[in-house]
């Protein structure tokens, strides 16, 4: 090695060590908290939210808010402070149903045979169903969309005046462009569920066995959702083929019709509708140790809210009791800690989330520090179930994501992802898209490689298809990687 080339490694190193030093001031102490996250912990987090009492925790619901009071009594028991003018609480208008029972549905076909769907495996009753029952033929509505502008009528050729319709989710255009941001207002639930009922329908059967509070409770519009295998029967005791339909679908052609008149159904619910309820977003926050970097914040988000109960509760475990969990993780770490990060750090638990975004929307609206000051917003939704990490947005903005990336270097040694930012045409489908639509820069943390199989808004959605080992390395990965954002000088905000 040349004299000239020793002095620039030797310089480099150098400068190395002293950034580094720079951006950790007190590794060891920092370590200690580091290394006190356990997966036990965490997973104790999520088996709380996750149990009986917090009936799956439907936004709206007052088990929901006891799932904050709970949240919100961690925070101060860990000396997390209340974020929100000395409460932990941030209230906003959150209607919703409760369904008491699994309800029933009837399927008569032509040869007359009576056939009791099967609750969870056949059907799901509706989130938001009018209580009561509806009997009567049966007519096919496609994605039930009227949109003179885009030349798209599902409804014209067919009268569903006091029928039971059979409806697609989604729209039948897909790709991500400019095309989809015209057909998105027509791929809202409550949009297709208004259309029915404007068109004088009077029940609804779903293809979509989802349990999803994103729909709307309309006067005596009494629904279910059913699994495709039955759309698949009903279809071929009408001597049609569902797959063809489908393609016919896809092609944007609307291939709506009338079932025969002897082919019907009948749909019961037992619910009610709460039309003036509220829910809550919990706040807490880590205030800032620099006097000047302090007014910046950094928000840990993800939602509270999970699918509650449909005659059966629905854990909501993955789906998010897991993202919480982890969250709580970080939170309890960063109060532990004898030293502060020099930015403040919010963890906000999102409400309302599975009924439409609600309570991200509601703090974009209200936010508690100023939205030019918010350095970053990262969210978690569904990080339980893996081996590795992806972070969305990641790639676009590498002087954060290099922090999450040096801690699961040095310490975590998991597989970790990142993609790029892109534009999003569709419906907005995850509480980071408020944020961001607020001019917030956000990244989205997921685990990948799951271990269990994903129980997405079905009843088995239990702790048990959790996996502590990953959540325990989240909540490491959010603590120290967020401490590298919030006392990293060389950041400025835009
Ligand atoms: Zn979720």
């Amino acid at each position: 090695m040349k004299l000239k080339n020793f002095i620039t490694s030797f310089l480099l190193v150098f400068v190395t060590l002293t950034v580094t030093a720079q951006n950790n001031p007190e590794p060891k102490q920092f370590l200690k908290t580091f290394h006190n996250i356990s997966s036990n912990k965490i997973l104790q987090f999520a088996e709380e939210l996750s149990s009986d009492k917090y009936k799956g925790r439907l936004s709206g619901s007052p088990e929901y808010l006891e799932a904050a009071q709970w949240c919100a009594g961690k925070f101060k028991e860990w000396g997390v402070l209340p974020a929100n003018n000395g409460s932990y609480f941030q209230y906003f208008p959150n209607e919703y149903s409760e369904v008491f029972t699994k309800g029933k549905v009837t399927y008569s076909s032509q040869k007359g045979e009576k056939i009791q769907l099967q609750f969870s495996d056949d059907y799901l009753p509706g989130s938001n169903s009018a209580s009561g029952t509806v009997s009567g033929n049966l007519v096919y509505v496609g994605y039930g969309i009227t949109a003179p502008e885009l030349d798209y009528d599902d409804y014209k050729n067919v009268d569903v005046k006091g029928k039971v319709i059979l409806l697609e989710s989604g729209i039948p255009y897909t790709r991500n462009d400019t095309t989809l941001a015209s057909w998105t207002p027509y791929a809202y639930h409550r949009y297709k569920f208004r259309n029915a009922v404007k068109h004088g329908a009077a029940g609804m059967l779903y293809i979509s066995k989802l349990a999803n509070p994103n729909t709307v409770n309309l006067e005596n519009f009494v629904y279910a959702h059913i699994d495709q295998k039955i759309a698949e029967q009903i279809f071929s005791d009408a001597g049609k083929n569902y797959s063809e339909i489908k393609t016919e679908l896809s092609k944007m052609k609307t291939p709506s019709f009338a079932l025969p008149a002897n082919q019907t159904v009948s749909i019961t619910a037992k619910t009610q509708y709460f039309p003036d309820a509220k829910a809550c977003n919990v706040i807490g926050k880590i205030e800032g140790s620099d006097p000047v970097l302090k007014n910046e914040v950094i928000i840990v988000g993800g939602h509270l809210d999970g699918q509650g109960y449909l005659g059966e509760i629905f854990p909501s475990a993955l789906d998010n009791a897991s993202g919480v969990a982890d969250i709580l993780g970080a939170a309890k770490a960063f109060a532990e800690s004898e030293i502060k990060p020099k930015r403040t750090v919010l963890f906000i638990l999102l409400g309302g989330e599975e009924c439409g975004l609600y309570g991200s929307k509601f703090y974009a609206e209200n936010p508690l520090f100023p939205i030019d000051k918010t350095l970053l917003m990262i969210n978690l939704d569904m990080v339980g179930n893996g081996s590795g990490f992806h972070i969305a947005n990641g790639k676009s903005y590498p002087e954060l994501f290099a922090h999450f990336e040096k801690v699961n270097t040095k310490y975590l040694h998991r597989k970790m992802g990142a993609s790029e930012w892109r534009k999003n045409y569709g419906r907005p489908r995850s509480d980071a898209s408020n944020f961001e639509n607020a001019g917030i820069t956000t990244f989205s943390l997921y685990t990948s490689g799951s271990v269990f199989p994903v129980h997405y808004h079905q009843p088995l959605d239990k702790t048990d298809v959790l996996t502590p080992e990953i959540m325990e390395d989240a909540a490491k990965l959010l603590y120290l990687g967020i401490l590298g954002i919030a006392n990293d000088e060389n950041l400025k905000m835009n």
